[in-house]
């Protein structure tokens, strides 16, 4: 089976870019799978030679302001497609409402998600993902989506490095 992964996070974290770096193709994947729905964005990666699918979640509605139902249902039905999930957080700016009400609804699904820290490239991200080593995500992945650092090792961290 190809492995799913879903991006979610509150708006402007950096899913979008993260998404891109994770995927290449982005045609033809809903018609390939049965179950799949047009309204996400879908997107397939390699890791080691292994397909995967990526799903971006957000940017449908409420891009810039909170976290939306819309958005919410959205990250929710994603989550529901995946076999794993991606929290994507802002490391620059530190933990905010909106990342809480993620979390918070992430467990209450009983979803084991990984924690993603973007925008490590900054000089001021180490003060503000000290925040996130508090939540109890183990381990906590560092990525620069932008600079393209540190996505290896988390696809190694979430579908094996082999
Ligand atoms: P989304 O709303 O979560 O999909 O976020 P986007 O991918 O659209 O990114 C939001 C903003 O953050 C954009 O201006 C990106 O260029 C910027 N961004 C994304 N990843 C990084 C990163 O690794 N480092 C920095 N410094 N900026 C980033
Ligand atoms: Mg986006």
């Amino acid at each position: 089976m190809t492995p799913v992964i879903a991006v979610v996070g509150r708006p402007n974290v950096g899913k979008s870019t993260l998404f891109n770096q994770l995927t290449r193709s982005r045609d033809a994947l809903v018609a390939d799978f049965s179950g799949l729905t047009r309204d996400r964005q879908y997107g397939e990666g390699r890791h080691h030679g292994h397909r995967f699918i990526a799903i971006d979640t957000g940017g449908l509605a409420g891009d810039d302001e909170g976290v939306d139902q819309l958005m919410a249902d959205q990250a929710e039905a994603a989550i529901e497609e995946a076999d794993e999930v991606l929290l994507v957080v802002d490391g620059r700016a530190g933990l905010t409402p909106g990342d809480e009400y993620i979390i918070d609804r992430l467990r209450r699904q009983g979803v084991a998600a990984h924690l993603v820290v973007n925008k490590t490239d900054g000089q001021d991200e180490d003060q503000a993902s000290a925040e996130f080593h508090g939540l109890g995500f183990d381990p906590l992945h560092r990525i620069s989506a932008a600079h393209n650092r540190g996505i290896r090792r988390l696809l190694d961290d979430v579908l094996g490095d082999a």
